[in-house]
């Protein structure tokens, strides 16, 4: 087998494979014809003890899947149903990806790397297993800007340009094709339980809640019974609360927010049809397939409340509804902590009492769909509250804050602003015109060229860009 540097920080534990074939089916990566690396993520690699891999290690095992030293033998197809669009689908499962290996990161996360596009598994149904080169590409920006951003999210590990030729409904065909590895805290969906229980097998669910509390919550392993089962969905619900509070923050539309999108870790993943909305905006739509606008920009909180009611109808086989209707009704407090948390670290805001902070938002978010003010340039443009005020005055949408409707807002931030703004602003990213956006026009303006004439050079300046913004938040 393969030999690698021996890293101190590499720490494989490959747990979900012990739970054993009840679970996942033992697949067989597609063979590409070609291997050109797009993307390494070198920060990550290093956070998980991958970061000397040669380059062609990295290809062995994140374009050949060779297995990773002392990890899982051989890729798994993850079992899975769930609803989509609100209508139950017990055909799907891992269609064209796997669970590759999993390691424990500094802070003792449980991660998996897992793949998209990796090839056919017996839940491909029609689908070639595969993953456009389009689709990778966006992808890797998807998670980086929220990464940038402080949301919750996993992280775009390697993603490699394969040489096939796709056929697609939704792109000019062929197109190219890629295969993408995402690092992830938890690959176990709401519909990793739905399954079991439409299998009518609630022994499983108790082996699959084992599992979760073992790697996920361990604080949770002293209680027994319905007990952890109900602190183990409490879990779920918050964290899927605070993930929809954060992308509410940072203007994302996932898009495509089934049952079969959502882990019990409460990390954002799967990217899709997403966007960023250019302004506030309730109905606006990422998925033209989303003809109802379910999924929709401010329908995104419903959503995951909905998908979370899905996830207790499971766990119900083996807890008593009362037990798990008290959890659900953490949503509200987990949602509007992660809103408050992902709106306050854009604007780098004191925090204060929790239902005043609340009333700042709602009137924040009432002003800016109102205005239809630019929803990053706001961000931007007051970063430190009542410290931006000379910035946000040579701002494009300056009028917009002069209008006696901005006076509450801007009182409301003044009175949440920090002592010491101006090291903060100091940072080269407050010093650029115009903040670092990830709107649809310039995600196709970076995609053409590469189309054209395979001109990597715009996709790299964004990222390039992107980092930069992540620096001036810090690390989250
Ligand atoms: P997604 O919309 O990417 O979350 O995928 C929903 C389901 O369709 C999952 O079971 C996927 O594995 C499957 N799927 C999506 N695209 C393909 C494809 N090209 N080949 C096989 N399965 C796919
Ligand atoms: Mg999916």
């Amino acid at each position: 087998m393969h030999c690698m540097p021996v890293s101190a920080r590499y720490r494989p534990d490959p747990l979900f494979a012990k739970l054993g074939p009840e679970f996942a089916d033992p697949v067989a990566p597609a063979r590409f014809p070609q291997h050109v690396l797009r993307w390494r993520n070198q920060r990550w690699a290093e956070r998980v003890g991958l970061g000397e891999l040669s380059a062609s290690e990295w290809e062995a095992h994140f374009a050949r899947f060779e297995p990773l030293p002392d990890n899982m033998s051989a890729p798994l197809a993850m079992r899975y149903h769930g609803h989509q669009f609100r209508t139950y689908n017990p055909d799907i499962g891992d269609g064209r990806g796997f669970l590759f290996a999993q390691l424990r990161d500094g802070d003792d996360r449980l991660l998996d790397l897992a793949t998209k596009g990796s090839g056919q598994t017996p839940y491909s149904r029609f689908g070639d297993g595969r993953l456009t080169l389009k689709g990778g590409v966006r992808e890797v920006l998807a998670a980086e800007m929220l990464e940038a951003l402080g949301v919750y999210t996993s992280k775009p590990f390697s993603l490699f340009e394969t040489g096939e030729a796709l056929t697609r409904g939704d792109e000019p065909s062929p197109t190219r094709s890629s295969v993408l590895v995402r690092l992830g805290h938890s690959h176990i969906r709401f519909g990793s339980f739905q399954r079991l229980a439409f299998l009518e097998r609630p022994d499983l669910i108790q082996v699959l809640v084992e599992h979760c509390c073992a790697a996920y919550y361990p604080q949770h392993l002293n209680l027994s019974g319905e007990a952890r089962v109900a602190a183990l969905f409490g879990e779920a619900v918050e964290a899927n609360a605070r993930l929809a509070g954060g992308w509410m923050a940072a203007g994302f539309v996932h898009g495509v927010l089934n049952t079969d999108n959502l882990n019990i870790c409460g990390e954002s993943f799967d990217y899709g049809p997403w966007r960023f909305v250019p302004v506030s905006d309730p109905v606006f739509t990422a998925a033209y397939f989303d003809e109802t606008g379910l999924y929709a920009f401010g329908r995104q909180p419903e959503a995951v409340s909905w998908a979370l009611a899905q996830l207790g109808g499971a766990l119900s086989l083996v807890c008593p509804p009362a037990l798990l209707e008290t959890q659900l009704k953490r949503f509200a407090h987990g949602y509007q902590m992660g809103l408050r948390d992902g709106v306050f670290g854009r604007l780098n805001l004191v925090e204060g009492a929790l239902d005043a902070d609340m009333a700042f938002l709602s009137d924040l978010f009432g002003w800016l769909t109102e205005t239809r003010a630019g929803w990053d340039q706001f961000f931007f443009d007051w970063y430190c509250g009542a410290a931006s005020a000379e910035r946000a005055a040579a701002s494009p949408q300056a009028q917009l804050y002069a209008d006696a409707a901005f006076t509450p807002i801007r009182a409301a931030m003044e009175t949440r602003t920090g002592s010491n703004g101006a090291a903060f602003l100091r940072h080269p990213y407050f010093q650029r015109a115009a903040p670092v956006t990830m709107l649809i026009d310039e995600v196709e303006g970076l995609w053409a060229p590469i189309a054209e004439r395979d001109d990597w050079s715009l996709f790299e300046a964004k990222l390039r860009d992107v980092a930069l913004m992540r620096d001036a938040f810090g690390p989250s």
